[in-house]
């Protein structure tokens, strides 16, 4: 059974066990990643010097950049790119805009595009990018700026061969059409394949938008198979109502999901009987903010986690369960659209509560998919239908599931631990395959 694991809660992983770990140690993302590795590495027998190889990134660029803001003063923003690996081909992540955004957190998220990518069996390696910005406060035009200038910083080490981008949180098309152009201005040619993620009339694929919320529910339409329950009376509750949470939420409703809650940055919303999420979308879309919406009773966001219901998925952002909540929460399955949102003591104490966890490698897979379908239909200048893109979205995101909830059962693990020796083995395959050059 996938819920198994051989390892006890406290065992020690290369002589630091889980329990002495401080707060802000819990929730470094470098961390974390760097914890799920190592078990997996351990388990996999892994050659010590592949080991060295994949537990660090292999390339981290920073740049500071140069913005002429509206009021005519110039601003500097601090901007990372982390390649952690290229061995199974080009780099592969998203760029996100935040005020908290660092160097570890652009390290994990690279690292974990690696596995992601590997998990899903798609030709690239991993990468991530992010500003130390705000970008509530910023204009269209400054975004563009530092957009562009960021770009021009990175020109030789991003392109279709190199490293592709892709948006992340605070990102969105616009933002890939100006990275797209700028390359496209450096190169003195059109290269709409160095970004995905873009408008569809500019190279952008049919399904991108959805297909990270969309490959969330293919996941939770498996794991109820699995573990043997039905949409019918299926309780879900999701945080965050963006990109990810928004689609997931409004894919598994239209399915026949109940929705019961959904929790944003500025409140949350409950409704037993379910939530109109195709009217919470217009509302949204309409005031820019679920708050005043009339089809649900506003509650508490961080107590909405810790309602009963049969799949909580965290949508929004990293170290959201914690050792502070895990034990409050009641949902048997956890399906992580967002990437690291639960922490390594979190998750023992969501194992040792038997919930059924879809990690983030395999739940939030979608995405960078059909970014994969994107880079070969602009790469092959031919474009697939959007029902073309979901029928082989749907096939990966299948066999995906089904090998991670295999391998889980084949070493008794549990599935996160699965989906990282999955991951990390084929990556090590190939690099023992190519060899280190000297
Ligand atoms: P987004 O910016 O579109 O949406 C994030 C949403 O979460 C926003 O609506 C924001 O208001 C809300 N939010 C932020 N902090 C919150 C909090 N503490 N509580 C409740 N809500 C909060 O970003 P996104 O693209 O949807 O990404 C969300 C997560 O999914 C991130 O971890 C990202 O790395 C991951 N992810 C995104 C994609 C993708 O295709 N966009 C793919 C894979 C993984």
């Amino acid at each position: 059974m996938a819920g198994e694991s051989l390892i006890p809660a406290t065992e020690t992983r290369l002589g630091m066990t889980t329990q002495t770990l401080t707060l802000e140690q819990e929730t470094n993302p470098w961390e974390a990643q760097a914890a799920r590795f190592d078990e997996a590495a351990l388990r996999l027998n892994l050659d010590a010097g592949l080991t060295k190889v994949l537990r660090m990134p292999a390339r981290e660029i920073i740049v500071h950049i140069p913005v002429s803001m509206d009021d005519g003063t110039v601003e500097v923003f601090t901007g990372y790119r982390v390649q952690h690996s290229v061995a199974r081909g080009p780099g592969k992540g998203g760029i996100r805009y935040a005020p908290d955004v660092s160097l570890d957190e652009v390290r994990a998220l690279a690292s974990w595009m690696t596995w992601k990518c590997a998990v899903v069996n798609i030709p690239f390696g991993g990468a991530k990018g992010g500003v130390i910005c705000n970008p509530k406060n910023m204009s269209q035009g400054e975004l563009e700026r530092m957009t562009r200038r960021y770009t021009a910083s990175l020109i030789e080490f991003i392109g279709p061969e190199k490293d592709v981008p892709a948006p992340d949180m605070n990102t969105n098309e616009q933002t890939m059409a100006w990275i797209m152009d700028t390359y496209s201005m450096h190169m003195g040619q059109t290269m709409t394949s160095v970004v995905t993620g873009k408008p569809v009339n500019i190279g952008g694929s049919r399904g991108r938008r959805e297909a990270t919320g969309r490959g969330v529910s293919i996941v939770c339409d498996e794991a109820l198979k699995y573990l043997g329950m039905t949409v019918e009376g299926c309780r879900v509750i999701v945080q965050g109502f963006g990109n990810v949470g928004m689609h997931s939420a409004h894919l598994l409703w239209e399915k026949g999901y109940t929705i019961i809650g959904i929790a944003e940055w500025d409140g949350a919303l409950f409704n037993a009987e379910g939530l109109n999420i195709g009217k919470l979308v217009e509302w949204k879309t309409a005031n820019g903010t679920i708050h005043g919406f009339p089809g649900g009773e506003a509650v508490d966001k961080a107590e909405l986690l810790e309602r009963e219901c049969e799949i909580l998925v965290p949508a929004a952002t990293e170290n959201v369960i914690t050792s502070k909540n895990a034990e409050r929460l009641r949902c048997k399955i956890l399906c992580e659209g967002a990437n690291g949102p639960t922490t390594t003591i979190a998750d023992e104490i969501l194992f040792d509560k038997k919930v059924f966890v879809i990690p983030d490698i395999l739940a939030n897979a979608g995405g960078v998919t059909t970014s994969y379908f994107e880079w070969v239909q602009d790469r092959m200048g031919y474009f697939w239908t959007e029902s073309e893109v979901n029928q082989r979205l749907e096939r990966i995101m299948v066999d995906s599931f089904a090998d991670v909830v295999r391998y889980a059962t084949e070493h008794k693990v549990n599935n996160r631990i699965a989906a990282y020796m999955l991951a990390i083995d084929r990556v090590a395959y190939t690099i023992k395959q190519r060899g280190i050059y000297a």
